[in-house]
């Protein structure tokens, strides 16, 4: 299996390649040449495997001979011991609504389930080639934590993660802030999370920097984070739908990876109906796929602030569909944002975008409403970016389709909004509390490429 940019569909470069780089040099993202497609005697063994098992189905596919069998399958395991729930993902049904726990991991948000896996993955390629890397990422929140966790005290790997100030919750942020680890630098930018992404990208189209420390990337991008999220996909398709009806998938959305990950499963073969993009009152998303204008605006803080996000990193990778593989349109549009601050679909593009994605926003109050009427009807408490996205299923009884919420961070993370929802503070599982009594570390920088560069560059 080989990759290319969606710049410029003429690269090729293996996984491993592509894995350490996350993003290309031309700025594009990469893309395998072809999506396996799953015949009917594939899928039906499917139903037979647990997660980690179809894990490594779908990871083999898409990493050729990167890793040796065994080695993959220990990288898968050795990814999904800390988990909290021995399915890994498990699903709740609430009246109409299916939703899908995906936050059993080491850090309470859907990020864990790619992360953990790249974790291993870096140190099983490292390894064998006693290479230093220097991971750099921006979080809105739940990336960074998720990261951490799984590259602390890892040889041979420092991580620094950028997010931005004031604007996660105190439990996102201690998440972070509160592993003892050498190789972690924890930077709070003085801007939002689309400042802290912009600085990580203009870092690694800085050749002379990015080459300098061996900078690699675990943003959503990088392409094994999609991989991984494929899976569940699958999973709760075969594991949580025992009439396999056809599945509706609603998605809380940000950066466009968890979302676009259901759409290349739907292209392996997979029998879903739509794909939902749940965005808050961010909602440049929501606004692309019906009028076809990507216009990022000022980012709005809420009570879902993982998904605060006006530039979604992963929709040059729809982008790329949508225009028939047409690189030089991709650049085209990409152009149009840099210089004029939007891009246009034509009627064709659209309409094939729309074919795709459904869409919804949810505006703050909505969020709090459908908190409290989903704890009231059934004494559970779902976390702000999961309301969001029940928005659209809520008392819609279609028979015909399985519907599916995800259920991307745990309540717990954010007590506030819960609070001021349901005036209940939801408790942090088992073992968490600890956090609330450890020392916090982390640095203040300002919005400022420049200085961020210099702190990188005392510590590699
Ligand atoms: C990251 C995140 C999202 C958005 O996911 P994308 O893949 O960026 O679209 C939604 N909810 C939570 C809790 C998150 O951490």
């Amino acid at each position: 299996m080989k990759y290319f940019s969606t710049r410029n569909s003429n690269t090729k470069l293996s996984f491993e390649d592509i894995f350490f780089k996350g993003l290309a040099s031309d700025g594009g993202l990469f893309l395998p040449e072809n999506f396996p497609q799953l015949d009917e005697v594939t899928l039906k063994n499917f139903s037979k495997l647990n997660f980690q098992e179809m894990s490594y189905e779908i990871f083999k596919m898409y990493t050729d001979n990167t890793f040796e069998n065994n080695d993959l399958k220990n990288i898968i395991n050795t990814a999904y011991k800390s988990f909290r729930n021995s399915k890994i993902v498990d699903v709740k049904e609430c009246g109409t609504i299916s939703f899908v726990q995906l936050h059993h991991g080491p850090t309470l948000a859907f990020k864990d389930i790619a992360m953990q896996v790249l974790g291993e993955m870096y140190a099983s390629l490292l390894s064998k080639n006693d290479k230093k890397i220097n991971l750099i990422t921006a979080t809105s929140g739940d990336t960074g934590a998720a990261a951490i966790d799984a590259f602390q005290g890892k040889k041979n790997i420092n991580i620094f993660v950028l997010h931005p100030h004031n604007k996660i919750s105190d439990v996102q942020r201690k998440l972070m802030t509160t592993y003892d680890a050498k190789n972690v630098f924890n930077i709070a930018i003085e801007g939002s999370f689309d400042d802290c992404q912009k600085i990580v990208k203009d870092l690694f189209v800085d050749k002379n920097f990015s080459e300098r420390i061996n900078m690699s990337g675990v943003n959503s991008i990088n392409w094994a984070r999609i991989i991984a999220q494929i899976v569940y996909y699958f999973y709760i398709y075969f594991k949580f739908n025992p009439e396999q009806k056809p599945i509706d998938v609603s998605v809380p959305t940000g950066n466009f990876g968890d979302v676009y990950a259901g759409y290349i499963s739907k292209k392996m073969g997979l029998n879903i109906n739509s794909l939902i993009v749940s965005t808050n009152q961010n909602n440049i998303l929501e606004r692309c796929i019906q009028k076809g204008e990507y216009k990022p605006e000022k980012v709005t803080a809420s009570i879902s602030p993982s998904m605060d996000i006006q530039v979604a990193s992963n929709f040059e990778r729809i982008l790329f569909d949508i225009v028939d593989n047409n690189s030089d349109r991709v650049n085209q549009l990409m152009d149009n944002l840099k210089n004029d601050g939007f891009f246009k679909l034509n009627d064709d593009e659209l309409k094939k975008l729309q074919n795709n994605f459904k869409s919804s926003s949810c505006s703050e109050n909505e969020t709090l409403a459908i908190i409290k009427e989903i704890y009231n009807s059934y004494n559970y408490i779902i976390d702000p970016h999961t309301a969001t996205a029940a928005k659209p299923l809520l008392h819609n009884k279609n028979e015909k389709n399985k519907q599916f919420c995800f259920e991307t961070a745990h309540p717990s993370k954010f007590p506030l909004a819960i609070e001021k929802s349901i005036k209940i503070k939801p408790s942090l599982p088992n073992g968490f509390e600890k956090i609330d009594s450890k020392k916090e570390i982390f640095d203040i920088l300002d919005n400022s490429l420049e200085k961020v560069k210099a702190y990188v560059l005392e510590r590699v």
